[in-house]
């Protein structure tokens, strides 16, 4: 409990069924594991609920925080390899009501053709799997969006990421063209136009050294842009370190959460894995899975499927279609260890962490967390106890 808060939130916590407990020493991974038993939670998924398709690594901007090798010149994927992707995931997802999946890159724009022909085919294996809906998705640094592309989105009801990390100034740190220049204008015009449309669009915004402590003022700038839904991505270590200040981070995103609710907005982060799990009392370890119990995976160029949705090159986690559809305990191969090093077994935090996940420690190259890692949950964990505003 955080100074100066009298027992109050304490009391009311109580309320909602928290007990500060017997007294009695805790055995934290033990009782972690008993609930997660308890509760049913395995780390075993039970379809793919999210499926990030990798048309090509061709990109027309250059951001150092990206965790893809982009512009290599390996070939992008071809139209059989989609539709080979796409089979598998209506077969493991069959007769379930909503397919979602994320058109990715490099940037997915540069290749409109695959996504057009991607979601009619995808269309018709709903018909053929019993699925209820389908719900693509696509991010996007919205530099490049013709008008067949918004007539396309608009017809297949898209959610649209558009990466911004900021104001002009603050987005030229990293989003600007490979020439050099910058592409504000032309993103701007083309968040119009799809707003216009009726298109859902948000903002995936990545915090950068120079916009974490901006935090707020980006939720303002993207709101006055008509964006609504913000989307604050982890600060992925791509180069091997977070490049935040664990506490710093958590502090921002929740101030950012509380400007875009009170504007009416939404924003989401990795702090949202702290309230689900408040909320729900159920543990939230497994990041791998999304809520529903599906897996986060990755389709790529050559009939291949990652794992892990962050990194794909490592062998032991990337497969053939035909392996996976031959074995589909490796949809599984992504969950981790649990709390892996002597720390975690005595986190506060260890509920809502549960250990760096497998992305982390391989972006990292190391088994052991960052403190600024540790300390972004252990302060979003204080922040989320303590935030008496009934806005978890
Ligand atoms: S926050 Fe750090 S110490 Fe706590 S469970 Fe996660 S990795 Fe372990």
């Amino acid at each position: 409990m955080r100074e100066g808060d009298d027992g109050e939130i304490a009391a009311s916590l109580a309320e909602y069924g928290f007990t500060p407990g017997t007294g009695e020493s805790v055995d934290l991974p033990g009782d972690v594991v008993a609930q997660l038993s308890d509760l049913g939670i395995s780390s075993e998924p039970s379809h793919i609920a999210g499926y990030r398709i990798v048309v090509t690594d061709k990109c027309n901007m250059k951001c150092s925080y990206c965790f893809v090798d982009t512009n290599t010149g390996s070939p992008d994927m071809t139209e059989e390899d989609l539709r080979l992707g796409l089979d598998l995931l209506f077969e493991v997802n069959r007769g379930r009501p909503e397919v979602t999946y994320q058109w990715f890159g490099g940037e997915p724009t540069i290749r409109p053709d695959l996504m057009m022909a991607g979601d009619i085919y995808a269309r018709e294996l709903a018909e053929k799997f019993g699925v209820g809906s389908i719900q693509p998705t696509v991010v996007t640094n919205g530099a490049k969006i013709g008008d067949k592309l918004i007539e396309h989105f608009k017809e297949f009801h898209y959610g649209v990421g558009v990466s911004i990390d900021g104001p002009p100034p603050t987005n030229a740190n990293e989003r600007v063209l490979l020439s050099g220049k910058p592409a504000d204008e032309r993103i701007h015009r083309n968040i119009e136009r799809m707003l216009e449309a009726g298109i859902h669009v948000g903002a995936n915004v990545t915090p950068t050294r120079w916009n974490v402590n901006q935090l707020p003022e980006i939720v303002d700038y993207v709101m006055s842009l008509g964006i609504k839904f913000l989307y604050v991505n982890t600060p992925i270590p791509a180069h091997g370190t977070w490049i935040a200040h664990g506490p710093d981070l958590a502090r921002n995103l929740f101030a950012a959460r509380m400007r875009a609710l009170s504007r009416g907005g939404m924003l989401f982060s990795h702090l949202d894995r702290i309230y689900q799990a408040l909320d729900s009392r159920r543990p939230r370890v497994f990041e791998h899975l999304q809520g529903c119990g599906g897996v986060n995976a990755a389709l790529l160029p050559g009939g291949r499927i990652s794992m892990l949705d962050l990194n794909w090159k490592d062998p032991r986690f990337v497969f053939t279609l035909d392996e996976v559809r031959a074995d589909r305990s490796l949809l599984g191969r992504a969950a981790k260890q649990l709390h892996p090093f002597d720390g975690c077994k005595t986190c506060p935090a260890l509920a809502v962490c549960g250990g760096p996940s497998q992305n982390e420690r391989l972006l990292r190259r190391t088994e052991v967390p960052t403190q600024d890692f540790c300390d972004f949950f252990n302060e979003g964990l204080a922040l989320a106890v303590s935030d008496n505003t009934s806005l978890q």
